[in-house]
């Protein structure tokens, strides 16, 4: 089957992936493997601050021990400055862009979180001062400003935001579907603006579920238990997708499989619209005790 599918994950290496993260990777490989499609690979690891080469590297790692292998050269965001100055031009060209000195201080005391979500929308204080230092941020339209605001695009330190350059690489990376957890639901408005300003043609956008821990908030990094520098020396590969193929609806009972084998049970429709709960132990207990899973 030849398509023009082009799926994608765009891990932040800030630490070891946890369970959601591979959830992330396993749905998003599945959506477009599945569809006959390509699957790239870009690390987004613009925050220099808080992202490390070793980390991108283990995670590489760990997605080819978890059986879900990437097409083609991996992109590094840290290597496309040029590519994000040149489009940041653009943008200050068409006259969108400005500089912002307020503070995260600042806006708390001067905006209410937004009533949906708890977002601080920017009022445009900054928007007619003309300054000539601070961030950059792009004048939206009007429709966005009372759901958005004027976004930043680039930051004080001179760091790239996430906005601008997941749309810049999603775009000349060829990505037709963008398949992430929902958390990032409330960015697509600012995405879809800036593939409006840049004239470039639009993806797909599929949101899936998060896994929350009982307390009903979702995993992060700091929950150690669940991520795969523990998880990898007690599983095998098979189990963990097995587990997350069950606990979104692919499959009815849990058993041990890979993610090729479950090419022919993906469905949008089978994944729930809920968060989905796994206790603190994160797999069942009768997982993993069958393997002796030496390989770590
Ligand atoms: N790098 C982002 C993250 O790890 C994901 C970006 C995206 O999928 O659009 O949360």
């Amino acid at each position: 089957m030849k398509t023009n599918i082009t799926g994608r994950f765009a891990p932040s290496p800030t630490g070891r992936m946890h369970l959601g993260n591979v959830m992330c990777a396993l749905i998003s490989w599945l959506d477009a493997k599945s569809q006959g499609g390509r699957w790239l690979l870009r690390i987004e690891d613009i925050d220099t601050q808080r992202c490390r080469r070793d980390y991108a590297l283990q995670l590489m790692d760990d997605l080819q021990w978890l059986g879900l292998p990437w097409d083609g050269d991996v992109v590094w965001q840290s290597e496309r400055n040029d590519i994000y100055q040149k489009h940041l031009d653009y943008l200050t060209g068409l006259g969108l862009t400005y500089y912002c000195k307020c503070t995260r201080n600042d806006l708390m005391a001067s905006s209410a979180p937004h009533e949906a979500d708890g977002r601080i929308v920017y009022p445009g204080t900054c928007r007619d001062k003309g300054f000539t230092e601070g961030a950059l941020r792009i004048r939206v339209p009007e429709e966005l400003e009372k759901t958005h605001g004027d976004f930043i695009v680039r930051r004080r330190d001179g760091a790239w935001a996430y906005q601008l350059a997941v749309v810049i690489d999603d775009a000349l990376m060829g990505i037709t579907r963008v398949v992430r957890g929902r958390d990032l639901l409330t960015s697509v408005p600012q995405q879809e603006f800036l593939y409006d300003v840049f004239g470039f043609r639009k993806p797909v956008f599929m949101h899936h579920p998060l896994l929350c821990n009982m307390a009903g908030q979702r995993l992060c990094k700091r929950d150690k238990s669940m991520d795969l520098g523990i998880l990898r020396k007690k599983y095998l590969p098979e189990e963990i997708i097995g587990y997350l193929a069950y606990k979104t609806g692919l499959i009815k009972e849990y058993e041990a499989l890979g993610a090729a084998e479950l090419l022919n049970a993906f469905s949008w429709s089978r994944i729930p619209d809920e968060d989905i709960m796994i206790n603190g132990e994160c797999l069942p207990a009768s997982v993993g005790q069958s393997s002796g899973n030496p390989s770590s």
